[in-house]
């Protein structure tokens, strides 16, 4: 029983260091706070970093995935095929759109999109494919080019989880088409909220930098001039800031995580009937470690029982075609099993660079007891 003896370990938590801090404050001291030097110095950074195609920055990947499909040309009446196991960002944007998000299931062996499923599911009404890396294991992305190949389809990659992960040895978003990252607090780095896309030319990053503020571009006369409709989702320069201590860190910060992931595969209580994730250690950054409980486990039971051990643990995420408004556009129980399965039976544990080995063994030891309290 947690007595408060260890401090609550929770599933995840940033680690911003002292100079970051630091330069929020240079930010806040400087006069200019919001979009600024630092938004172009961030996304100059992380262009280096993805081997030079354009990047801009947004308030959100939610936002970013937003301007993405539109630049991908998807409107209304459009399909864009996707996965329902992701956080419902990722076909809500769709939705949003007025276009159709097409689920297919996810392969159980990856949790990702089956590329066979998506192929069928392509129609002439298909515009893009949406796929997602979770739990930053990329989808293939070889299937994936070839598939968008064959057919004529837009991507727009939910990297938002993957920042950091490898495909062929090569960094996710450094090839393909439109690659959205996420900087929220619970992702590989982050700017508080925030993420970007990595976009194929300056044309492309043009019509971005209009969509994603007002539409607007001004001359250098000091006019301005509107010629699409933009929306309201630039980032700060505080929130920059962060970022950029963070990027600098970000291979550090997926080094602890793949050898904090290591030491679950070797202190997992196996014979607890639990199934574990890919054991991936050349392409995943282990954003999250999500086992699936055994059949049957009372899952809400079980994160008590954590939980009265110090011990947080996320759900990350339900199969999203059975939420409420999903179901109401006609998606039912029983469609896409494999999510659902995983989605009922997924638990994401403690995993977070300033974690210690020592915590990864005191969570593998309280998961036979709390599967014994879920169960009593
Ligand atoms: C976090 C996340 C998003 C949304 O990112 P925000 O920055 O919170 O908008 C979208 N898709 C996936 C798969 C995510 O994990």
């Amino acid at each position: 029983m947690f007595t408060g003896s260890e401090p609550f370990l929770p599933f995840t938590r940033p680690s911003i260091d002292e100079e970051t801090i630091a330069a929020v404050v240079d930010v806040l001291r400087s006069g200019w706070i919001t979009t600024g030097p630092r938004c172009r110095e961030l996304e100059a950074a992380l262009g280096a970093r993805l081997g030079g195609r354009p990047v801009r920055v947004a308030s959100s990947a939610t936002a970013a995935l937003a301007l993405a499909l539109r630049i991908a040309g998807v409107g209304p009446g459009d399909e864009v095929v996707t996965t329902p196991l992701s956080w419902v960002a990722t076909s809500n944007v769709v939705l949003e759109l007025g276009a159709t998000p097409v689920f297919v299931d996810v392969d159980p062996a990856t949790r990702n999109i089956d590329l066979e499923r998506a192929a069928a599911a392509v129609t002439p009404r298909t515009r893009a494919l949406l796929p997602v890396d979770l739990a930053g294991l990329p989808v293939d992305r070889d299937r994936l080019a070839a598939l968008a190949a064959r057919h004529r389809l837009r991507v727009v990659e939910d990297a938002a989880q993957s920042m950091g992960a490898q495909w062929g040895g090569r960094e996710i978003g450094s090839f393909g088409d439109l690659v959205s990252f996420s900087f929220h607090p619970n992702k590989n780095i982050t700017t508080i909220e925030g993420g970007c896309l990595v976009l194929n030319d300056e044309h492309e990053a043009r019509l971005f930098e209009k969509l994603r503020l007002q539409g607007v571009t001004r001359h250098a006369d000091g006019g301005m001039d509107v010629d699409v409709l933009g929306g309201k989702c630039n980032l700060t320069d505080v929130a920059a800031a962060v970022g950029l201590g963070q990027l600098r860190r970000l291979d550090e910060f997926n080094a602890r995580r793949r050898a904090l992931a290591r030491r679950y595969f070797e202190c997992f209580p196996r014979t607890l009937g639990f199934e574990l994730p890919p054991a991936d250690f050349e392409r995943s950054n282990w954003h999250m470690f999500q086992p699936l409980l055994p059949p049957g486990v009372d899952r809400g039971r079980f994160i008590e029982s954590m939980r009265a051990e110090g011990i947080g643990v996320g759900v990350h995420y339900p199969a999203l075609h059975l939420f409420t408004l999903y179901r109401a556009r006609g998606h039912r129980e029983g469609e896409f099993p494999h999510a659902e399965d995983i989605g009922r039976r997924t638990v994401t544990l403690p995993l977070f660079p300033a974690m210690a080995d020592a915590d990864v063994e005191r969570v593998c030891a309280a998961l036979g007891r709390a599967l014994r309290g879920a169960a009593a």
